[in-house]
C-alpha cells in the first residue's frame, strides 16, 4: 500500500493528497481514499479503484480543510476489493474523529480482534489495518492523548506498520520498531508539512526531502511544526530490501539510496557474478529496466529497446488472482520482433516469485524470433513469502522453493539463469544510511517472528 499525508492550512490539501496519492499508484490499485481534517471534524471519501477513478472534481471541491491523509491500497489480509476495506479508517473518540491509513501487515491480529469483539467492538472489513484503527481509537480514549495513546497501541501492534493518522487538527507519522516500510517526511515552501511512504510522493507535492520517519518514532505535524519522539527501536533495523529491487519506483530516494542507482548497480554486480556473451540486453518493464541499463553499461552488451508494456494495464502481481495475473501478462507485455529476431538476448527481470511473467514473457521472445535467451534476475531467489506487506505468495507457490537453478530454468524454457548474489544485491544498496535489512523473503529469517 501507499500512505500519503499533508498539513498545510490555506492550500488545497485534498489536492494535493489526490496527487501524493497518484505518485503512490504503484503501491496499490485496488481502492483509495482520503480524510480531510479542518480543525473540527475529519471528512473521509473512499472507494474501490484507481486515484483518479475515486476521485473527480466535484469530491475535491467538497474536501476543503487544512490538513488530510490518503491511501492506496493492495490486499495482503483481509477481503481483495471491498469499500469497507478501503482506508482511512474513521473511528470516533469522545466526538472527535481520527483516521487511520496503514502500509504493511501486523501479525496477530485474529487475536487482538476477538478480545475487541468480545469488547463490543464491530468490524467491517477483516483487515489487520481495521483492528489497528480500533486498538488505536480505545488506545487513544484511554490514554487521554492522541500521542499517548498511538504509543500504547505500539506497545500492542506487532509486524509491519508505516502509519499517518489525522486528528482534526495534526498529523501523526509513525512506523514499527524494525522500520520494515518506508515513510518520509517533506516541506513545502510555504511552510507545511507532506509525510509520504516514498519520496516520489514528495516530489509530486512540490515538497522538499527533510527526512525518513525513524523505526519507532512517533512524529507530529501540525500548527507547532514538526514535534518528534523516539520510542524503542529493535535492536537490529530490518528495512524492507525488496523496496529496492521491485515495489518503490525509481525516482523515489528510501534512506539516502536512489532506488534507481541501487537498480542500476543491481545489474553491474549480475553482470560480474554471471557474464554471458549476448548480441543484447533487453529489461522487463517497468521494473526490470534501470537493472538493465547497469547490466549493459557494466557489460558493454548494448542495450536494446524489445519489449513494450502497455501501462494501461495494472501491474499484475497485484491483480489478486493467478488466472487474472497469467492473463494480464500477455496484455501486458508485447516483444518487438524487429529488434529481437536473430538476436541472443540477455532479459533482465527484478524478480521471480511464481515464475509466470517469466515463462510466459521467454516463449513470447522465442516467438518473436529470439535466438537465445539468457534470464538473468537482479535479486536473490525468494523462497520464502513475506508477511510484512508485500504478497508474495505462500510457499509452495514460489518457484525457487525447493528447486534448484537449473530446474527453474528448465520449466521456464530459457538458454541460461542466473540471480544475483544476496551479497551483490547488500553492495547494491550499499548507499542507504544504515545496513540492517529485512531480507526474509531471500534467507527465511525473519525480524518478527512469524505466525504459526
Ligand atoms: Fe521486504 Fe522480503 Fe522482508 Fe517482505 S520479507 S519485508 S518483501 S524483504
Ligand atoms: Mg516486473
Amino acid at each position: 500500500c501507499g500512505v500519503f499525508g499533508v498539513y498545510a492550512p490555506g492550500e488545497d490539501v485534498a489536492r494535493l493528497a489526490g496527487f501524493g496519492l497518484q505518485a503512490l499508484q504503484h503501491r496499490g490499485q485496488e481502492s483509495a481514499g482520503i480524510a480531510v481534517g479542518d480543525g473540527e471534524t475529519l471528512r473521509c471519501h473512499k472507494d474501490v479503484g484507481l486515484v483518479t477513478q475515486v476521485f473527480d472534481d466535484a469530491v475535491m471541491e467538497e474536501l476543503g480543510g487544512l490538513l488530510a491523509v490518503g491511501h492506496v491500497r493492495y490486499s495482503t489480509s483481509g477481503a481483495a476489493s471491498s469499500r469497507d476495506a478501503a482506508q482511512p479508517h474513521l473511528s470516533t473518540i469522545d466526538a472527535e474523529s481520527i483516521a487511520l491509513v496503514h502500509n504493511g501487515t501486523l501479525l496477530g491480529t485474529e487475536a487482538l480482534r476477538a478480545s475487541l469483539e468480545a469488547e463490543g467492538a464491530v468490524f467491517a472489513a477483516g483487515t489487520d489495518s481495521e483492528v489497528a484503527a480500533h486498538v488505536i481509537a480505545r488506545a487513544v480514549r484511554r490514554a487521554g492523548s492522541v500521542r499517548e495513546g498511538i504509543r500504547q497501541a505500539m506497545d500492542v501492534l506487532e509486524g509491519a506498520y508505516a502509519m499517518i493518522l489525522a486528528t482534526p487538527r495534526a498529523l501523526y507519522a509513525f512506523r514499527d520498531p524494525h522500520g520494515i516500510r518506508p515513510l518520509c517526511i517533506g516541506r513545502l515552501p510555504e511552510g507545511g508539512w507532506v509525510v509520504s511512504s516514498e519520496t516520489c510522493g514528495l516530489d509530486i507535492a512540490g515538497a522538499a526531502y527533510v527526512r525518513d520517519v525513524e523505526p519507532a518514532e512517533v512524529v507530529r505535524l501540525g500548527r507547532e511544526g514538526l514535534v518528534a519522539e523516539s520510542g524503542r527501536a529493535a535492536p537490529r533495523r530490518a528495512s524492507c530490501i525488496f523496496e529496492y529491487v521491485y515495489f518503490a519506483r525509481p525516482d523515489s530516494i528510501i534512506d539516502g539510496q536512489s532506488v534507481y542507482q541501487a537498480r542500476r548497480a543491481m545489474g553491474a554486480i549480475l553482470s560480474a557474478e554471471a557474464p554471458v556473451q549476448a548480441d543484447a540486453v533487453i529489461g522487463v518493464p517497468d521494473s526490470g529496466t534501470p537493472a538493465a541499463v547497469g547490466y549493459a553499461e557494466a557489460s558493454g552488451i548494448p542495450y536494446a529497446f524489445g519489449i513494450v508494456k502497455n501501462h494501461y494495464v495494472g501491474r499484475t502481481f497485484i491483480q489478486p488472482t493467478q488466472a487474472m495475473r497469467e492473463r494480464g501478462i500477455t496484455l501486458k507485455l508485447n516483444p518487438l520482433p524487429s529488434v529481437i529476431a536473430g538476436k541472443r538476448l540477455v532479459v533482465i527481470d527484478d524478480s521471480i516469485v511464481r515464475g509466470s511473467t517469466s515463462r510466459q514473457l521467454v516463449s513470447m521472445l522465442y516467438e518473436a524470433g529470439a535466438a537465445e535467451v539468457h534470464l538473468r534476475i537482479v535479486s536473490p531467489e525468494v523462497r520464502w513469502p513475506c508477511f510484512y506487506g508485500i504478497d508474495t505468495a505462500t510457499r509452495d507457490q514460489l518457484l525457487a522453493a525447493g528447486r534448484t537453478t537449473e530446474e527453474m530454468r528448465r520449466w521456464i524454457g530459457c538458454d541460461s539463469l542466473a540471480f544475483i548474489s544476496l551479497e551483490g544485491l547488500h553492495r547494491a544498496v550499499g548507499g542507504a544510511r544504515h545496513q540492517g535489512w529485512c531480507e526474509a523473503c531471500f534467507t527465511g529469517s525473519y525480524p518478527v517472528p512469524r505466525p504459526l
